[in-house]
Protein backbone atom coordinates (compact mmCIF):
# COMPACT_ATOMS: atom_id res chain seq x y z
CA UNK A 1 0.00 0.00 0.00
CA UNK A 2 1.25 3.15 -0.74
CA UNK A 3 2.37 5.06 2.13
CA UNK A 4 0.28 7.97 3.32
CA UNK A 5 1.91 11.49 3.88
CA UNK A 6 0.77 14.48 4.10
CA UNK A 7 0.39 16.59 0.60
CA UNK A 8 1.49 19.72 -0.68
CA UNK A 9 -2.49 21.02 -2.09
CA UNK A 10 -2.13 23.03 -5.48
CA UNK A 11 -2.56 26.83 -3.44
CA UNK A 12 0.52 25.59 -1.26
CA UNK A 13 -1.27 24.68 1.85
CA UNK A 14 -0.04 21.42 3.74
CA UNK A 15 -3.11 19.43 4.43
CA UNK A 16 -2.52 16.06 6.65
CA UNK A 17 -4.05 12.91 4.29
CA UNK A 18 -5.56 10.67 7.22
CA UNK A 19 -7.71 11.39 10.35
CA UNK A 20 -4.78 9.75 12.48
CA UNK A 21 -2.75 13.02 10.74
CA UNK A 22 -4.39 15.27 12.04
CA UNK A 23 -2.71 15.42 15.26
CA UNK A 24 -5.93 16.62 17.72
CA UNK A 25 -8.92 14.39 16.55
CA UNK A 26 -10.65 15.69 19.98
CA UNK A 27 -10.69 18.98 18.61
CA UNK A 28 -14.16 20.73 17.71
CA UNK A 29 -14.53 20.34 13.87
CA UNK A 30 -16.12 17.14 12.66
CA UNK A 31 -13.74 14.35 11.97
CA UNK A 32 -15.23 13.66 8.36
CA UNK A 33 -16.37 17.14 6.93
CA UNK A 34 -16.66 15.93 3.67
CA UNK A 35 -14.45 14.52 1.17
CA UNK A 36 -13.91 18.24 -0.11
CA UNK A 37 -11.79 19.02 2.35
CA UNK A 38 -9.67 16.32 2.21
CA UNK A 39 -6.16 16.38 1.02
CA UNK A 40 -4.89 16.60 -2.35
CA UNK A 41 -2.59 14.08 -4.04
CA UNK A 42 -2.31 10.48 -2.92
CA UNK A 43 0.43 8.45 -2.51
CA UNK A 44 1.75 6.91 -5.70
CA UNK A 45 0.47 3.94 -6.81
CA UNK A 46 -2.66 1.83 -8.40
CA UNK A 47 -5.43 2.05 -6.73
CA UNK A 48 -8.40 -0.67 -7.15
CA UNK A 49 -11.46 1.47 -6.18
CA UNK A 50 -15.21 0.17 -5.70
CA UNK A 51 -17.76 2.19 -7.15
CA UNK A 52 -21.64 1.91 -6.94
CA UNK A 53 -24.05 -0.90 -8.60
CA UNK A 54 -26.76 1.11 -8.46
CA UNK A 55 -27.57 3.87 -6.25
CA UNK A 56 -24.72 7.11 -6.32
CA UNK A 57 -24.69 7.53 -2.61
CA UNK A 58 -22.99 4.14 -2.42
CA UNK A 59 -19.39 5.20 -2.55
CA UNK A 60 -16.92 5.90 -0.04
CA UNK A 61 -15.34 8.95 0.99
CA UNK A 62 -12.24 7.74 0.67
CA UNK A 63 -13.32 6.63 -3.08
CA UNK A 64 -13.92 10.18 -3.80
CA UNK A 65 -10.93 11.25 -2.39
CA UNK A 66 -8.62 9.41 -4.51
CA UNK A 67 -10.85 9.38 -7.79
CA UNK A 68 -10.57 13.34 -7.33
CA UNK A 69 -7.30 13.62 -6.90
CA UNK A 70 -5.66 10.58 -9.36
CA UNK A 71 -3.71 11.78 -12.15
CA UNK A 72 -6.03 9.21 -14.54
CA UNK A 73 -8.97 7.11 -13.71
CA UNK A 74 -8.49 4.01 -16.18
CA UNK A 75 -12.39 2.59 -16.80
CA UNK A 76 -14.33 -0.11 -17.85
CA UNK A 77 -16.44 2.84 -20.11
CA UNK A 78 -15.50 6.04 -19.64
CA UNK A 79 -19.16 7.48 -20.23
CA UNK A 80 -20.02 5.30 -17.04
CA UNK A 81 -17.67 6.56 -14.83
CA UNK A 82 -18.58 10.15 -16.27
CA UNK A 83 -22.19 9.95 -14.49
CA UNK A 84 -20.19 9.38 -11.18
CA UNK A 85 -17.53 11.51 -11.26
CA UNK A 86 -19.87 14.37 -13.01
CA UNK A 87 -22.70 13.70 -9.77
CA UNK A 88 -19.35 14.61 -7.66
CA UNK A 89 -17.75 16.97 -9.57
CA UNK A 90 -14.62 15.74 -10.29
CA UNK A 91 -12.78 16.36 -13.00
CA UNK A 92 -9.98 13.84 -13.26
CA UNK A 93 -8.70 12.86 -16.46
CA UNK A 94 -10.34 9.08 -17.69
CA UNK A 95 -8.80 6.59 -19.75
CA UNK A 96 -10.55 3.53 -20.97
CA UNK A 97 -9.42 0.03 -19.80
CA UNK A 98 -11.41 -3.05 -20.72
CA UNK A 99 -11.24 -6.73 -22.27
CA UNK A 100 -10.75 -5.36 -25.98
CA UNK A 101 -7.71 -2.90 -25.25
CA UNK A 102 -6.41 -4.11 -22.08
CA UNK A 103 -3.41 -5.77 -23.71
CA UNK A 104 -2.33 -2.66 -25.25
CA UNK A 105 -3.32 0.18 -22.46
CA UNK A 106 -1.70 -1.80 -19.89
CA UNK A 107 2.10 -1.81 -20.71
CA UNK A 108 1.18 2.15 -20.49
CA UNK A 109 -0.60 2.19 -17.05
CA UNK A 110 2.50 0.52 -15.76
CA UNK A 111 4.94 2.89 -17.15
CA UNK A 112 3.06 5.47 -15.64
CA UNK A 113 2.50 3.99 -12.37
CA UNK A 114 6.56 3.37 -12.80
CA UNK A 115 7.05 6.98 -13.34
CA UNK A 116 5.11 7.90 -10.45
CA UNK A 117 1.27 8.47 -11.51
CA UNK A 118 -1.40 7.91 -9.30
CA UNK A 119 -3.94 5.62 -11.37
CA UNK A 120 -7.28 4.81 -9.77
CA UNK A 121 -9.04 1.34 -11.44
CA UNK A 122 -12.87 1.02 -11.71
CA UNK A 123 -15.38 -0.86 -13.51
CA UNK A 124 -18.69 -0.07 -14.72
CA UNK A 125 -20.43 -1.03 -11.86
CA UNK A 126 -18.96 -2.31 -7.93
CA UNK A 127 -15.55 -4.10 -7.30
CA UNK A 128 -13.50 -3.88 -10.02
CA UNK A 129 -11.72 -7.01 -11.22
CA UNK A 130 -15.18 -9.24 -9.54
CA UNK A 131 -16.49 -10.34 -12.72
CA UNK A 132 -14.89 -7.41 -14.29
CA UNK A 133 -11.35 -6.55 -15.81
CA UNK A 134 -7.99 -5.78 -13.67
CA UNK A 135 -6.75 -8.64 -12.78
CA UNK A 136 -4.15 -8.95 -15.07
CA UNK A 137 -3.36 -5.15 -14.27
CA UNK A 138 -2.93 -5.97 -10.79
CA UNK A 139 -0.43 -8.63 -11.60
CA UNK A 140 1.85 -6.69 -13.58
CA UNK A 141 1.62 -4.01 -11.14
CA UNK A 142 2.78 -6.37 -8.54
CA UNK A 143 5.80 -7.99 -10.42
CA UNK A 144 6.95 -4.47 -10.96
CA UNK A 145 7.04 -3.60 -7.75
CA UNK A 146 3.97 -1.12 -7.93
CA UNK A 147 2.30 -0.64 -4.67
CA UNK A 148 -1.52 -1.29 -4.81
CA UNK A 149 -4.49 -0.67 -2.72
CA UNK A 150 -7.97 -1.78 -2.31
CA UNK A 151 -10.95 1.18 -1.50
CA UNK A 152 -13.61 -1.54 -0.78
CA UNK A 153 -17.38 -0.59 -1.31
CA UNK A 154 -19.73 -2.16 -3.09
CA UNK A 155 -20.07 -5.68 -4.73
CA UNK A 156 -23.33 -7.36 -5.84
CA UNK A 157 -22.57 -10.54 -5.10
CA UNK A 158 -22.23 -9.41 -1.44
CA UNK A 159 -25.39 -7.67 -1.27
CA UNK A 160 -27.44 -10.63 -2.88
CA UNK A 161 -25.76 -12.87 -0.44
CA UNK A 162 -26.32 -11.43 2.46
CA UNK A 163 -29.51 -10.53 1.20
CA UNK A 164 -30.85 -14.23 0.63
CA UNK A 165 -31.10 -15.97 3.80
CA UNK A 166 -28.32 -18.09 2.70
CA UNK A 167 -25.68 -19.53 5.11
CA UNK A 168 -23.13 -16.80 4.55
CA UNK A 169 -20.30 -18.42 6.42
CA UNK A 170 -18.98 -20.25 3.55
CA UNK A 171 -19.93 -19.83 0.18
CA UNK A 172 -18.20 -19.84 -3.62
CA UNK A 173 -18.76 -17.01 -6.26
CA UNK A 174 -18.61 -19.04 -9.49
CA UNK A 175 -19.52 -15.44 -11.57
CA UNK A 176 -21.17 -16.20 -14.93
CA UNK A 177 -22.14 -20.12 -16.05
CA UNK A 178 -21.68 -20.56 -19.78
CA UNK A 179 -24.46 -19.52 -22.00
CA UNK A 180 -25.20 -22.98 -23.53
CA UNK A 181 -27.26 -25.76 -21.38
CA UNK A 182 -24.84 -28.39 -21.91
CA UNK A 183 -21.70 -26.45 -20.83
CA UNK A 184 -23.77 -25.18 -17.71
CA UNK A 185 -24.19 -28.19 -16.59
CA UNK A 186 -21.32 -29.37 -16.60
CA UNK A 187 -20.02 -26.60 -14.36
CA UNK A 188 -23.28 -26.80 -12.16
CA UNK A 189 -22.08 -30.36 -11.73
CA UNK A 190 -18.34 -29.52 -10.84
CA UNK A 191 -19.73 -27.42 -7.92
CA UNK A 192 -23.11 -29.90 -6.78
CA UNK A 193 -20.95 -31.29 -3.91
CA UNK A 194 -19.28 -28.03 -2.19
CA UNK A 195 -20.80 -27.52 0.96
CA UNK A 196 -21.16 -24.08 0.67
CA UNK A 197 -23.70 -21.10 -0.70
CA UNK A 198 -22.74 -20.69 -4.05
CA UNK A 199 -23.14 -17.38 -5.85
CA UNK A 200 -23.81 -16.68 -9.71
CA UNK A 201 -24.14 -13.59 -11.81
CA UNK A 202 -26.82 -14.21 -14.57
CA UNK A 203 -28.72 -12.08 -16.90
CA UNK A 204 -32.63 -11.86 -16.79
CA UNK A 205 -33.25 -13.44 -20.39
CA UNK A 206 -30.79 -16.58 -19.19
CA UNK A 207 -32.18 -16.43 -15.79
CA UNK A 208 -34.93 -19.36 -16.12
CA UNK A 209 -33.34 -21.61 -18.45
CA UNK A 210 -30.52 -21.33 -15.82
CA UNK A 211 -32.63 -21.92 -12.95
CA UNK A 212 -34.03 -25.11 -14.16
CA UNK A 213 -30.73 -26.35 -15.22
CA UNK A 214 -29.30 -25.46 -11.04
CA UNK A 215 -32.89 -27.28 -10.11
CA UNK A 216 -31.92 -30.22 -12.35
CA UNK A 217 -28.21 -30.61 -11.47
CA UNK A 218 -28.28 -28.93 -8.02
CA UNK A 219 -31.69 -30.77 -6.75
CA UNK A 220 -34.38 -29.10 -4.38
CA UNK A 221 -31.98 -26.24 -2.64
CA UNK A 222 -33.47 -22.94 -1.21
CA UNK A 223 -32.34 -19.72 -3.39
CA UNK A 224 -32.89 -16.58 -3.91
CA UNK A 225 -33.10 -13.86 -7.36
CA UNK A 226 -31.83 -10.97 -5.84
CA UNK A 227 -32.51 -7.62 -8.55
CA UNK A 228 -31.48 -4.35 -9.22
CA UNK A 229 -29.59 -4.02 -5.86
CA UNK A 230 -30.03 -0.76 -4.44
CA UNK A 231 -32.12 0.71 -7.58
CA UNK A 232 -35.32 2.03 -7.20
CA UNK A 233 -36.99 -1.63 -7.77
CA UNK A 234 -34.98 -3.40 -6.10
CA UNK A 235 -35.93 -7.18 -5.24
CA UNK A 236 -35.33 -10.35 -3.73
CA UNK A 237 -37.40 -13.40 -4.68
CA UNK A 238 -36.84 -16.06 -2.45
CA UNK A 239 -37.93 -20.09 -2.65
CA UNK A 240 -36.58 -23.78 -3.81
CA UNK A 241 -34.31 -23.59 -6.71
CA UNK A 242 -37.70 -25.10 -8.98
CA UNK A 243 -39.90 -22.94 -7.46
CA UNK A 244 -37.81 -19.91 -8.87
CA UNK A 245 -37.37 -21.72 -12.14
CA UNK A 246 -40.93 -22.19 -12.80
CA UNK A 247 -41.69 -18.35 -11.69
CA UNK A 248 -39.37 -17.23 -14.16
CA UNK A 249 -40.63 -19.32 -16.67
CA UNK A 250 -44.03 -18.36 -16.19
CA UNK A 251 -43.24 -14.60 -15.61
CA UNK A 252 -40.82 -14.51 -18.26
CA UNK A 253 -37.09 -12.46 -18.61
CA UNK A 254 -36.89 -9.88 -15.25
CA UNK A 255 -35.73 -6.68 -16.28
CA UNK A 256 -32.43 -5.26 -14.90
CA UNK A 257 -29.27 -6.74 -12.98
CA UNK A 258 -29.36 -9.89 -10.84
CA UNK A 259 -27.57 -12.28 -8.77
CA UNK A 260 -28.40 -15.71 -7.77
CA UNK A 261 -27.74 -17.31 -4.36
CA UNK A 262 -28.35 -21.18 -3.80
CA UNK A 263 -27.88 -22.66 -0.47
CA UNK A 264 -25.37 -25.20 0.38
CA UNK A 265 -26.73 -29.32 -0.35
CA UNK A 266 -28.03 -30.70 3.10
CA UNK A 267 -25.88 -31.98 5.60
CA UNK A 268 -25.15 -35.55 5.39
CA UNK A 269 -26.38 -35.40 9.20
CA UNK A 270 -29.66 -34.09 8.10
CA UNK A 271 -30.07 -36.42 4.60
CA UNK A 272 -29.27 -39.33 7.18
CA UNK A 273 -32.16 -37.67 9.30
CA UNK A 274 -34.15 -36.82 6.50
CA UNK A 275 -34.27 -40.65 5.66
CA UNK A 276 -35.05 -41.69 9.39
CA UNK A 277 -38.02 -39.62 9.06
CA UNK A 278 -39.36 -40.96 5.38
CA UNK A 279 -38.71 -44.25 6.46
CA UNK A 280 -40.66 -44.18 9.49
CA UNK A 281 -43.54 -42.31 7.65
CA UNK A 282 -43.95 -45.10 5.52
CA UNK A 283 -43.55 -47.56 7.81
CA UNK A 284 -46.68 -46.50 9.55
CA UNK A 285 -48.04 -45.78 6.55
CA UNK A 286 -47.69 -49.02 4.82
CA UNK A 287 -48.95 -50.31 8.15
CA UNK A 288 -52.90 -49.65 7.04
CA UNK A 289 -52.41 -48.63 3.26
CA UNK A 290 -51.43 -50.29 0.45
CA UNK A 291 -47.52 -49.60 -0.93
CA UNK A 292 -49.05 -47.38 -3.53
CA UNK A 293 -51.20 -45.51 -1.42
CA UNK A 294 -48.69 -45.21 1.23
CA UNK A 295 -46.15 -43.85 -1.23
CA UNK A 296 -48.65 -41.34 -2.55
CA UNK A 297 -49.97 -39.96 1.22
CA UNK A 298 -45.77 -40.01 2.35
CA UNK A 299 -45.47 -37.92 -0.76
CA UNK A 300 -47.92 -34.95 -0.39
CA UNK A 301 -47.02 -34.96 3.49
CA UNK A 302 -43.58 -34.58 3.19
CA UNK A 303 -43.32 -32.83 -0.72
CA UNK A 304 -40.45 -35.11 -1.78
CA UNK A 305 -40.66 -37.12 -5.16
CA UNK A 306 -43.30 -39.27 -5.72
CA UNK A 307 -40.81 -41.63 -7.59
CA UNK A 308 -38.29 -41.81 -4.99
CA UNK A 309 -40.56 -42.65 -2.20
CA UNK A 310 -42.37 -45.48 -4.30
CA UNK A 311 -38.88 -46.99 -4.98
CA UNK A 312 -37.90 -46.13 -1.38
CA UNK A 313 -41.39 -48.03 0.03
CA UNK A 314 -40.60 -51.00 -2.05
CA UNK A 315 -37.02 -51.47 -0.86
CA UNK A 316 -38.73 -51.12 2.76
CA UNK A 317 -40.91 -53.92 1.81
CA UNK A 318 -38.64 -56.11 0.11
CA UNK A 319 -39.55 -55.67 -3.21
CA UNK A 320 -36.66 -54.14 -4.58
CA UNK A 321 -32.78 -54.91 -4.21
N1 LIG B 1 -17.87 -5.83 -10.52
C1 LIG B 1 -19.27 -5.98 -10.27
C2 LIG B 1 -19.50 -6.29 -8.78
O1 LIG B 1 -18.60 -6.10 -7.98
O2 LIG B 1 -20.61 -6.71 -8.44
C3 LIG B 1 -19.89 -7.02 -11.16
C4 LIG B 1 -19.72 -6.77 -12.62
S1 LIG B 1 -20.47 -7.98 -13.65
C5 LIG B 1 -19.88 -7.53 -15.24
C6 LIG B 1 -22.12 -7.41 -13.76
C7 LIG B 1 -23.11 -8.37 -13.12
O3 LIG B 1 -23.17 -8.10 -11.71
C8 LIG B 1 -24.54 -8.19 -13.61
O4 LIG B 1 -24.77 -8.92 -14.79
C9 LIG B 1 -25.33 -8.76 -12.46
O5 LIG B 1 -25.31 -10.15 -12.49
C10 LIG B 1 -24.49 -8.26 -11.26
N2 LIG B 1 -24.98 -6.95 -10.81
C11 LIG B 1 -24.40 -5.76 -10.97
N3 LIG B 1 -25.14 -4.78 -10.42
C12 LIG B 1 -26.22 -5.38 -9.87
C13 LIG B 1 -27.35 -4.92 -9.15
N4 LIG B 1 -27.52 -3.64 -8.89
N5 LIG B 1 -28.27 -5.83 -8.72
C14 LIG B 1 -28.10 -7.14 -8.98
N6 LIG B 1 -27.05 -7.63 -9.65
C15 LIG B 1 -26.12 -6.76 -10.10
Amino acid sequence: MPQRRSAQKAGGQQTPSTISERGDESAAEPIEPGWGSKPARPAPGLYLVATPIGNLRDITLRALDVLGNADLIACEDTRVTARLTTRYGLTTKRLPYHEHNAERMRPHLIERLKAGAVVALVSDAGTPLISDPGYKLVRAAIAEGIAITALPGASAMLAGLVLSGQPSDRFLFAGFLPPKTVARRRDLGEVAAMRATLIFYETGPRLAASLADMADILGSRPAAVARELTKLFEETRRGSLAELAAHYHEAGPPKGELVVVIGPPEEPEEAADAGDTLDAALVAAMATMSLKDASEAVATATGRKRREVYQRALILNGKAP
